[in-house]
C-alpha cells in the first residue's frame, strides 16, 4: 500500500550555475531511472567539462570579488532562509526522494531527510555567531620585537562537493551548510543517479534565498569525469567527498598537483560487539537494521560479533528477526528496505553473496532476489553466519542488505577481530554493564560508536573515519574547522 503523505513534484532539470538555471551547453540530458519499478522518471541537464569550467569560474569569481566570504550575520541570515525554503518543500522532497532513490518513505522520517533538516543549517548558522573567529595571543616579544599577534580564521575558498546516491540530501546538507556557514563558495556535484534532490536545492536557493549568484552552482553529469575537473582545477581550493574508498583515493592522488585540501567521508565495515552479559533478546534482533535502506549506508553495523558461549542462541534471534524484516515498495510506510540504486549495484552484491558462499560462510537467509518482485533492484534480506573475519564478506563494504555473523572467545578477541579491519567508520558494543562497554569503546580504532543503543548522530557532533574510512570530520566544531584557513598576524607594539 502506498503511502497517501507522498505529493507530486515538478522536477527541476536544469542546473543551478552563476544565478541562473540552465540547461547543458550541449543541450544533452540523461535519464533519471525509478530504481523500484526500473522506470525513466524523467531527465536531468548532462553537463560535461565546459559546463563544469563554466561553475568553477563563477564559484571563484563569488568568493573573490563578493563580501559572503567575510559577511557573517548575512550567511547565517541566508541559511535560516535556505532552511525555511525546504521545510516549505518538505513533501516534494520527500516524494523526489523515494522516487529517485528508491529510499523507503519510512527512512525520509529519520536519517534522508528530516533529521538532517533539523539542525544541518540551524546548527552551522548559529555557530556563526559563536564561534571565536578572531583570538589574540599573549604578548610577546619574537627576535626581540615586540608584538600584538593575532589568529584569524578565514573562509578557504571555493570547495567542490561531491556526493553519492545513497543519502544524497543528508550529505548534500551537511556539506552545504558548513561549507556556507565558514563562508565559501561551492560547485554541488551530485551522483548521477539521484540528480533532482540537487536541482531542486539549487532552484531554491535562486528562488527564494539572497545567497549571491555563483555562491552556491549544481552540476549534474552522467559522467564521472566531468565531477573529476574539480579534483583537477586550480581554482578549486578544496574537495568535501563522500562515497567509496577507491574514488576517495583517486581524488587524493588528482587533487595532489595543485595540493587540495580534502576531507573524505568513505566506507565502513563497522563490528557490533554483543558482550557475553548483554539482553540477547532485546539486542540481538536489532542487528537487522543492516537492512534499512537496503544496506545502502557506510556506517552499517555489517558484522556482529557473538560470543562463542551463547552463540546458538545469538543465531537463532537473528536468523528470525532477518526473516522478518519488513521490504518491497518503498512508498509503502512499512517497510523498511526498498532496492538498491541500480542493476550495476545488485550485480556487485550478488557477486559478494557467491564469494561467501565460495569461501565456506553458512548462508542461513536470503541470498537471491524476491520472487515476488519481478521488477525493481531487489536483492533479499541475506544473513551469514559461522564467517571467519579473513572472508571477502567480512572485510569488504557490501553496500546491500548482508549481515555477516562471526563467533569470538573473550572480550580481547572481540577487540581484535573488531580492529582487524582496513576501515574504522563506526559500530557498536551492547553489554548489562555500561562500565565495561565504554572501557571497550575506548579501545576500537573507530571515528563513531554506539554504546548500549546511544546515537552520536546531529550536526553538532563530528562524524567521519579513522584508517581508509577517511580523512577530516564534518559536522560539529571539527567539521567547521575543516573549512577555514587559519591566518597569524602580527603588528608592532610600540
Ligand atoms: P563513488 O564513490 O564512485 O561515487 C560517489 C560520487 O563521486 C558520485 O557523485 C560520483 O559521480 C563521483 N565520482 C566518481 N568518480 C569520481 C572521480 N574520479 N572524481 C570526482 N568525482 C567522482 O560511488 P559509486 O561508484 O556510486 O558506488 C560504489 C561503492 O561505493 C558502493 O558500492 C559503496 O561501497 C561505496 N559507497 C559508499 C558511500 C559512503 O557513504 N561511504 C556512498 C556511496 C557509495
Amino acid at each position: 500500500m502506498s503511502d497517501p503523505g507522498l505529493v507530486p513534484y515538478d522536477p527541476e532539470r536544469r542546473m543551478l550555475i552563476d544565478g541562473t538555471l540552465v540547461e547543458a551547453a550541449s543541450g544533452k540530458t540523461f535519464d533519471n531511472i525509478n530504481p523500484a519499478t526500473e522506470e525513466v522518471l524523467g531527465d536531468v541537464a548532462d553537463a560535461d567539462a565546459e559546463d563544469m569550467r563554466r561553475a568553477i569560474a563563477a564559484a571563484r569569481r563569488a568568493f573573490d570579488e563578493t563580501s559572503w566570504k567575510t559577511d557573517h550575520a548575512f550567511r547565517a541570515r541566508c541559511l535560516i532562509q535556505l532552511q525555511d525554503a525546504i521545510q516549505g518543500e518538505l513533501e516534494q522532497f520527500r516524494s523526489e526522494l523515494v522516487a529517485e532513490v528508491g529510499t523507503p518513505v519510512m527512512v525520509t522520517s529519520i536519517a534522508q531527510l528530516e533529521a538532517p533538516l533539523a539542525d544541518a543549517f540551524a546548527w552551522p548558522a548559529k555557530h556563526i555567531e559563536e564561534f571565536q573567529w578572531e583570538r589574540e595571543l599573549p604578548k610577546a616579544a619574537p627576535f626581540g620585537v615586540p608584538s600584538r599577534r593575532f589568529v584569524w580564521k578565514e573562509a578557504l575558498g571555493v570547495v567542490g562537493s561531491i556526493v553519492p546516491w545513497n543519502y544524497p540530501f543528508e550529505v548534500t546538507a551537511n556539506k552545504l551548510a558548513q561549507v556556507l556557514a565558514t563562508g565559501n563558495t561551492t560547485v554541488l556535484k551530485p551522483a548521477p543517479d539521484t540528480p533532482w534532490n540537487a536541482t531542486r536545492l539549487g532552484r531554491l536557493i535562486l528562488e527564494r534565498t539572497d545567497i549571491p549568484a555563483g555562491v552556491v552552482n549544481v552540476v549534474t553529469s552522467s559522467d564521472h569525469l566531468v565531477g573529476e575537473e574539480l579534483t583537477l582545477d586550480p581554482r578549486v581550493d578544496m574537495i568535501s567527498f563522500t562515497g567509496s574508498t577507491v574514488t576517495g583515493k583517486r581524488i587524493m592522488e588528482k587533487g595532489a598537483a595543485t595540493l587540495k585540501r580534502v576531507f573524505l567521508e568513505l566506507g565502513g565495515k563497522s563490528a557490533m560487539i554483543v558482550l557475553d552479559d548483554a539482553d540477547f533478546a532485546s539486542v540481538v534482533p536489532s542487528g537487522m537494521s543492516v537492512c534499512m535502506h537496503a544496506g545502502q549506508g557506510c556506517s552499517m553495523q555489517t558484522r556482529m560479533l557473538l560470543p562463542r558461549s551463547r552463540y546458538e542462541e545469538g543465531v537463532e534471534l537473528i536468523t528470525a528477526a532477518m526473516k522478518q524484516v519488513p521490504y518491497g515498495d518503498p512508498t509503502d510506510p512499512n517497510n523498511m528496505m526498498g532496492p538498491v540504486i541500480s542493476a550495476k549495484q545488485r550485480a556487485r552484491i550478488e557477486g559478494y553473496i557467491q564469494k561467501g558462499v565460495d569461501e565456506g560462510a553458512k548462508l542461513v537467509v536470503g541470498g537471491g532476489r524476491p520472487a515476488h518482485l519481478p521488477k525493481g533492484w531487489f536483492i533479499e534480506p541475506t544473513l551469514f553466519v559461522d564467517v571467519d573475519n579473513s572472508m571477502t564478506i567480512a572485510r569488504e563494504e557490501i553496500f546491500g542488505p548482508v549481515l555477516t555473523v562471526i563467533p569470538y572467545d573473550d572480550d580481547e578477541d572481540a577487540i581484535r577481530i573488531a580492529n582487524d579491519s582496513e576501515y574504522g567508520l563506526s559500530g557498536g558494543i551492547f553489554s548489562a554493564s555500561n562500565e565495561r562497554a565504554m572501557a571497550m569503546a575506548r579501545r576500537l580504532r573507530v571515528g563513531s560508536l554506539g554504546v548500549n543503543g546511544g546515537v552520536w548522530y546531529s550536526a553538532d557532533s563530528p562524524y567521519g573515519g579513522y584508517k581508509a574510512s577517511g580523512v577530516g570530520r564534518q559536522n560539529g566544531i571539527e567539521g567547521f574547522e575543516t573549512y577555514l584557513e587559519t591566518k597569524a598576524v602580527a603588528i608592532i607594539d610600540n
